[in-house]
């Protein structure tokens, strides 16, 4: 079979990490690894133009993509395209989103949603497919029936152990890697060694993913790929990696018997730093350049309500001891709807008394699938399909101050923290690059952008821009839920009684 993966693009309104950050498409290599004895090729929208042409070129038998929620209405108007070219291509949607809420892919150019880890699932959809079997006879599929309307099969675990993983595929993008970058970290490969988390915030769907379980390789496993990357910067994306003490140790034991000499920038919790100095020191010597740690909030109030389970000084000390060997802070902020003056003014003292640079403020955004969606749910100020707002970047629950007033706080904070060249010389450590070097300039640019976009944040709620983000692509003339029977995989499909409908 002809398989093409494709990665979405960013949508219009999505403000912009794309302008500071483009890594590889690592779901995919990963879907790839599994698929060795079929014609695979990757389409990266980040990167890449003229769709049309590589899909008419390659003519796939099968088109996969993937997405947060931010890429929904994306995923659904690329298979409208598809379908317009090629009624009979077979469209496949998978990723966290559709893991968490199928549903929302319920779209008649829609052919199949995988639910979990794709990586074995594709290989067995696929097999299913050429066997011409009924396709609900594999775990963790659901297919689109109607508007908001699905049948699903059984379910099984989220994953099967991530040692049995294939290495992804990173050859298939291999003519893209000058593209990719993650702010000054290029060229960077990125690798996850854990699915899941072990902390249960309620703002965050990580965690309910995989129903609550964490899924790790063993450090024999990540040597063997770190073997094998080119790059000599490595973005670990596990959600958090320094969590495992003993897995740590006996990895940086590996690492040091195979004279393994890279950067590494991961994921972490302020609690696990303050109270395990001794890896962070033993992982600077490593080569560990940068954390991200999820400080979230700077009173215990805003901790406790976010299910944070851990004591707000760990913020500021946790700081503290990364500075102190010379490691990068990225930190995340969480700043609420109900925000006023004096809330923003104790996120800047926060950021000044920790000396911190290099900062995320990221809007609280109720996100479905996480603990505390249902919460807000009812508040939302945006449709829950206007997909591309729910990017962690706008603020989509009624503030106290005004829309703009509010982004304009945020831009504020920003510009404070990072426009600032002192603040950039004097408090970072391993990351500034040159101003002779383009990464330099490429980071401010990028910043310029997302600064434009934050100033015209309150405009994306207007009703007009509101429709543009819900827009789904152009309907496709004689495409209906059940063109796909015409597959015999399909063809009992409409008369399963397991049939889920949502409101
Ligand atoms: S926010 Fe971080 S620590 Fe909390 S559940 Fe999500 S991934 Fe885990």
């Amino acid at each position: 079979m002809k398989i093409l993966l494709v990665r979405p693009p960013v949508p219009k309104h999505t403000i912009g990490l794309k302008h500071i950050m483009i890594c590889e498409p690592l779901e995919l290599e990963y879907i790839a690894g599994d698929l060795l004895d079929h014609e695979v090729e990757i389409f990266d929208h980040l990167v890449e133009k003229n769709f049309k042409k590589r899909f008419q070129q390659f003519d796939p038998d099968i088109v996969v993509s993937s997405c947060y929620k931010t890429g929904t209405n994306e995923v659904i108007k690329l298979f409208r395209k598809v379908k317009t070219w090629d009624i009979e291509c077979i469209t496949i949607a998978g990723g966290v989103h559709a893991t968490l809420n199928p549903e929302d892919f319920a779209d008649s150019s829609v052919d199949i949603i995988g639910i979990g880890d794709g990586t074995f699932l594709l290989r067995e959809i696929v097999n299913t497919l050429i066997q011409k079997k009924n396709i609900l006879n594999v775990n963790n599929v659901a297919i689109p029936i109607g508007e908001k309307q699905i049948v699903k099969s059984k379910s099984s675990p989220y994953m099967p152990h991530p040692n049995e993983l294939p290495l992804p595929r990173r050859d298939l993008v291999q003519h893209l890697l000058p593209k990719y970058y993650y702010l000054m970290h290029k060229p960077v490969a990125t690798i996850k060694t854990t699915w899941g988390c072990w902390y249960k915030c309620n703002f965050c769907f990580t965690w309910k993913i995989t129903d609550g379980s964490a899924f790790s390789r063993s450090p024999e496993s990540i040597v063997k790929e770190l073997l094998t990357l080119k790059a000599k910067e490595v973005y670990i994306v596990d959600d958090i990696f320094l969590i495992n003490k003993s897995r740590l140790r006996k990895l940086a034991d590996l690492i040091i018997k195979h004279n393994i000499k890279k950067n590494y920038l991961c994921y972490a919790r302020a609690d696990f730093i303050v109270e395990n100095e001794d890896v962070i020191k033993e992982w600077a010597e490593l080569g560990l350049t940068a954390v991200f740690i999820g400080l979230e909030a700077v009173t215990a109030a805003e901790l406790d309500s976010m299910d944070k389970n851990m004591p707000v000084d760990y913020n500021y000390k946790a700081v503290e001891i990364l500075n102190k060997y010379k490691i990068d802070t990225y930190g995340s902020l969480i700043p609420g709807p109900e925000y006023e003056q004096e809330d923003w003014d104790r996120l800047w003292d926060f950021i000044e008394a920790t000396k911190l640079y290099y900062v995320n403020i990221s809007p609280a955004t109720p996100l479905p699938g996480a603990k505390n969606y249902n919460q807000f749910k009812d508040q939302l100020t945006v449709p829950e399909d206007a997909h591309g707002l729910f990017d962690l970047s706008h603020q989509i629950l009624p503030t106290k101050m005004s829309l703009k007033d509010y982004y304009r706080q945020l831009l504020r904070l920003y510009s404070r923290t990072i426009l600032n060249l002192n603040r950039a010389n004097n408090y970072t450590h391993r990351t500034l690059p040159s101003i002779w070097d383009i990464s330099y300039w490429r980071m401010l640019v990028g910043s310029m952008k997302i600064g434009w976009q934050f100033m015209n944040a309150h405009k994306h709620h207007s009703k007009k821009e509101i429709a543009i983000a819900r827009y789904k692509g152009k309907i496709v003339k004689g495409l209906s839920y059940k063109t796909k029977m015409k597959h015999p995989s399909f063809e009992s499909i409409f008369d399963q009684q397991s049939t889920t409908k949502t409101a």
